[in-house]
């Protein structure tokens, strides 16, 4: 008997049965547009391996002004019918169900040519859309039609047509985008016509035996979105217009709330699908946030909803679904949806990989192939550049041993998981333990290292990490200063005054954990909503609640400062950054920046500005945390090139700037792929 009998639960479509109700759901990883099609089948058929119940492709566009950037991925030509056929062909020899989806950006479009109901520029695109005419309406849903069409002669199981997030198709049901007075606007029948017309002629183009999911925005999450009432209203329509499956989104690309990012629980927003069970009669999706088959397992046991998305999880782990089938689900990595190398990379033009997995998207080109010779590696460090190597080196059948000075595995992980708002990394840690005891991995823990340890091995890989900066103030040897190592691993104590020194990565970690007291709200889901502003979809328009964001009183008084004059977090993570700035600005920490450090005492941290180190300015502070970044741990692998021991040196110990978990793993995997 499976712990996940509602998950791994068949689903019948009729005409066609999903084996279960998990939905790889759509991300744009960059592939497609890589035209190397052997690479975007061997991305979809090791999920398909993996067994999920159906995929769905990232955005394809429609036609030129709808497609997300120029140069995005198009089906329009016989030629790229034949190159996504080298898909489906692939996915269905391993078993799999594919559905390509249709993405038509409107305003979002990243280009000049974009289109949109009314000729309103999005907040975030530089780019003013041409208000369609009537002949420029029909000419999109022709073309979304034609693409259909195309999709199912390019043996796709299905399409799913994009109208949440904000897109094109969303862009016209809310007055908060179309301002149209003609048939394709004002009244909410006028609005919602264009994406029930698109659904409607789509099933006359594609027949019945073709899978059509219709994502639909359920809780739009920007002023003037839709209500209850108009989304269950669509949903009905979209179900008589032929659809077979209706998807969940979950607020527009510009809402200023965040969604998926970390900080977000667990699958917050569950309860907005569940509204919609039993008002269609065709399977419902849901979303957003949904990560392990336990939480999948209770969404769908709990009835919001009959199958569940989860995209980026399929990153971290393509075999998911079939590690949950033979009951190995703690052997899943872990999706921490910190969106560092999937959305991140997407926003900046890159391929989409996995912080957690660096084979995902790589699959063609990071090969884990047995190793000719075994060998003996030995390994110090039992951070994330550690623990990868050491499960990658294991996976070609070397033996691996690791030597750690600390009590547990798992280096600066552990101290991020200290952090409200990044639970996620006490799973992630787990998930290592797991895997090096599944893996047969002898760690020695609580121990030191040194040259004489390490002699006699194949492979010696120096994965130290990093030592904290020294800022060099004067006055820093005071009792009231402390490292974020005192602070988030030996939990020292500090007063209700605190000025932070650095604002990169852990400086905002540290103003975060300051801040806040008492239980996270990321394992609060009324307490996040609160925080946020997000309300029940059916007292408020779009799900945004009338009082804004009602954020806790900030448990300390913080000050987060830096010498650079540039904005606060600006070296973040593209798609999470202002989540961070965000979520301090609500605890009231003030952002003080171009500062020069002159002195801390009693009194606090004394600063002035300009190279002119003018305008003197007492921080008044009972506690000062220092964040000022971090440099190599080199010590070990310098003795050991003293002896002439040769090593390889990786992670923060190799190089310390702008180090994260995300180098780290991706190279200590590539290191031992080649060992
Ligand atoms: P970091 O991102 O390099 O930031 C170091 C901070 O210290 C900067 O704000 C820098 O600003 C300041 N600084 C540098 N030299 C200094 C000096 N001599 N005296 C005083 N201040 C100095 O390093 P980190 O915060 O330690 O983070 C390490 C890595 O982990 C980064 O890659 C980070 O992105 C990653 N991380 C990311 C997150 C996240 O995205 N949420 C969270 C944690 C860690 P000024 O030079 O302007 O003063
Ligand atoms: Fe999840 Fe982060 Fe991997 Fe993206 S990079 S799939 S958010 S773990």
């Amino acid at each position: 008997m499976t712990a996940y009998p509602h998950m791994l639960a068949p689903l019948d479509l009729g005409f066609t049965t999903l084996k279960n109700r998990v939905l790889m759901g759509s991300m744009h990883t960059g592939l497609e547009e890589t035209k190397d099609w052997n690479r975007v089948a061997e991305f979809y058929a090791e999920r398909a391996r993996g067994e999920v119940g159906l995929m769905v492709t990232g955005g394809i566009g429609p036609n030129l002004e709808g497609s997300v950037l120029p140069g995005a991925a198009m089906l329009s030509t016989e030629e790229e019918v034949a190159n996504h056929k080298i898909v489906t062909d692939r996915v269905h020899e391993n078993g799999g169900k594919i559905a390509m989806q249709i993405l038509h950006a409107g305003r979002y479009a990243y280009g000049p040519m974009c289109v949109a109901p009314s000729p309103l520029k999005s907040p975030i695109s530089p780019f003013p859309p041409a208000e369609l005419d009537e002949d420029g309406i029909e000419k999109q849903i022709s073309d979304i039609v034609a693409t259909a069409a195309r999709a199912k002669e390019a043996g796709y199981d299905g399409v799913e047509i994009m109208g949440s997030e904000g897109y094109f198709l969303n862009q016209f049901l809310v007055t908060h985008t179309n301002k149209r007075e003609d048939r394709w606007g004002g009244s909410y029948e006028n609005r919602m016509r264009l994406p029930v017309e698109v659904v409607r002629r789509t099933r006359e183009a594609v027949g019945t035996d073709f899978i059509i999911i219709y994502r639909l925005s359920m809780i739009d999450l920007v002023p003037n979105g839709s209500t209850y009432d108009e989304v269950v209203q669509l949903a009905q329509e979209i179900e008589k217009a032929g659809a077979t499956i209706i998807n969940t989104g979950i607020g527009w690309h510009e809402a200023r709330i965040p969604t998926i990012a970390t900080s977000v629980p667990r699958a917050a927003f569950a309860w907005v699908t569940k509204k919609l069970m039993g008002k269609v009669s065709i399977p419902v999706i849901t979303s957003n946030r949904i990560n392990t088959p336990e939480v999948a397992e209770e969404v769908l046991s709990t009835g919001c909803a009959d199958m569940v998305s989860m995209a980026r999880p399929m990153l971290a782990d393509p075999h998911f679904v079939k590690k949950a089938m033979q009951d190995k689900a703690a052997q899943i990595a872990p999706c921490i949806a910190c969106n560092q190398a999937c959305l991140d990379h997407t926003f900046s033009g890159k391929i989409s990989s996995c912080l957690v997995n660096p084979r995902a998207c790589y699959e063609t080109e990071l090969v884990v192939a047995p190793a000719e010779t075994k060998k003996s590696i030995a390994i110090v460090g039992s951070g994330p550049a550690g623990l990868s190597t050491a499960l990658t080196a294991v996976e070609r059948g070397h033996e691996v041993t690791i030597f750690d000075r600390a009590s547990e595995i798992g280096g600066q992980l552990n101290m991020a998981k200290q952090v409200p708002g990044k639970e996620e990394f006490w799973g992630f840690v787990d998930w290592y333990r797991t895997m090096v005891a599944e893996a047969g991995i002898t760690v020695h823990l609580n121990t030191e290292a040194t040259v004489d340890t390490l002699k006699g091995y194949d492979e010696v890989i120096i994965a130290t990490g990093v030592l904290p900066r020294d800022p060099e103030i004067s006055g820093q040897d005071g009792d009231n200063v402390h490292s974020y190592i005192d602070l988030l691993r030996h939990k020292v104590d500090t007063g209700k005054k605190v000025a932070v020194i650095g604002a990169g990565g852990i400086g905002f970690d540290v103003s975060e954990y300051l801040v806040n007291e008492g239980e996270s709200p990321t394992e609060n889901l009324p307490e996040w909503m609160k925080e946020w502003g997000v309300a029940d979809t059916e007292e408020h328009r779009s799900g945004l609640s009338p009082q804004g964001p009602q954020p806790h009183a900030p448990a300390r008084a913080v000050t987060l400062l830096q010498r650079k004059a540039e904005k606060h977090g600006k070296r973040l993570g593209k798609t999470t950054g202002w989540i961070h700035r965000a979520a301090l600005k609500m605890k009231d920490v003030e952002f003080v920046g171009g500062v020069n450090y002159e002195r801390i005492d009693d009194q606090g941290l004394h600063v002035s500005f300009g190279d002119a180190r003018e305008n003197p300015t007492l921080i008044e502070a009972d506690d000062i945390i220092l964040c000022a970044g971090q440099v190599p741990e080199r010590s070990l692998a310098d003795a050991l090139e003293a002896e002439g021991i040769t090593c390889h040196v990786i992670g923060g110990a190799d190089v310390a700037a702008e180090l994260d978990a995300k180098r780290a793993i991706d190279q200590g995997t590539r290191l031992a792929a080649t060992l």
